[in-house]
């Protein structure tokens, strides 16, 4: 009886919560949500001259007039997707938007995105079905034998989303027996794999998917990085908060194709023109920076040499 209960009012709140995070707003009489500020985003020249022959991903979106992206729908500060306009908007969108801008395209009209989870970014970039993503995307050297990577642009932390009436966990010691939810084929679900094998780990393709479960008490925390967890969080307050420390480094990096070192230098220049012209730090206050933490000093790029 009690469980049924407990049941029932999950649902209630995973829909009105669902409702929001779609919405994009809070519950009725609570103070609106702060989205991304288009108001207050940089706009970036386009290098209108801008050559890069010996790039074949650069030459062939030139063909075609327009780049096509990778990136995330449902990561709030960082790739979300409007799903009334299809508009992607969030601090990962801006680094895309920038870099295209220093590639010789115009960010406003000749850039395509494209949603690509988790597990399937490595063979979007090897089949040519997207030019380069940006999307939370750690740099390591397992993805390294698969993928080439500009940046990094920023370092996150794997954490952990809990409800706010959980007292149990406090850190990935306390995932013992616990259900935890991840996305698959990310570098915080193989963590808990390795590290922590007693947790129970469920994998679905998105975080928004694993939150949906934690507010419905299917799981009891969800794990990724630090900045992904303080967007669901800023999004539902009084539901969940994020427990512990990070306890984890995640670089992340600009994915292009292996072999495409042309447009891998490319991007490490381009990441340093818009750290140095203000760009870089314009576009996280007005989106990441949202969720509260002051823009870091951008971690130093690791220009490693063609392989
Ligand atoms: N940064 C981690 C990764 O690249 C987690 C976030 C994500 O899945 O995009 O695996």
């Amino acid at each position: 009886m009690q469980r049924t209960h407990r049941r029932l009012g999950a649902l209630a709140l995973l829909l009105a919560v669902a409702g929001s995070l779609l919405a994009g707003c809070g519950r009725p009489g609570s103070p609106p949500i702060r989205g991304p500020r288009p108001d207050q985003l940089p706009t970036y020249r386009v290098q209108s001259d801008f050559r890069l022959p010996e790039s074949s991903t650069w030459n062939r979106a030139r063909k075609r007039g327009r780049l096509i992206v990778g990136a995330k729908e449902d990561q709030p500060y960082l790739g979300e997707k409007d799903p009334a306009t299809g508009v992607y908007s969030g601090y990962d969108i801006e680094i895309a938007k920038m870099m295209a801008a220093s590639l010789g395209f115009d960010p406003a009209t000749d850039v395509e995105f494209r949603t690509i989870a988790s597990a399937n970014r490595e063979t979007a970039l090897q089949n040519g079905q997207i030019d380069y993503y940006v999307g939370t995307y750690t740099i390591n050297d397992n993805r390294k034998q698969l993928v080439g990577f500009a940046g990094p642009y920023y370092e996150a932390g794997q954490s952990l989303l809990v409800r706010t009436d959980e007292d149990d966990i406090h850190g990935p010691q306390d995932l013992d027996g616990k259900r935890v939810c991840s996305a698959a084929g990310s570098t915080p679900y193989q963590r808990i794999q390795k590290d922590y094998p007693k947790a129970e780990l469920v994998a679905y393709d998105t975080y928004s998917i694993c939150v949906d479960n934690l507010l419905t008490y299917q799981v009891d925390a969800v794990t990724t990085d630090d900045t992904i967890l303080m967007g669901y969080a800023a999004k539902a307050p009084d539901e969940l908060k994020l427990a512990g420390k990070p306890f984890s480094k995640e670089p992340y990096g600009i994915g292009v194709p292996r072999d495409d070192t042309a447009l891998r230098f490319a991007l490490d220049d381009a990441l340093a023109v818009h750290e140095k012209n203000g760009d870089w730090k314009k576009a996280y206050d007005a989106t990441l920076g949202l969720s509260g933490v002051p823009a870091p000093t951008p971690p130093p790029i690791d220009r490693y040499p063609a392989n």
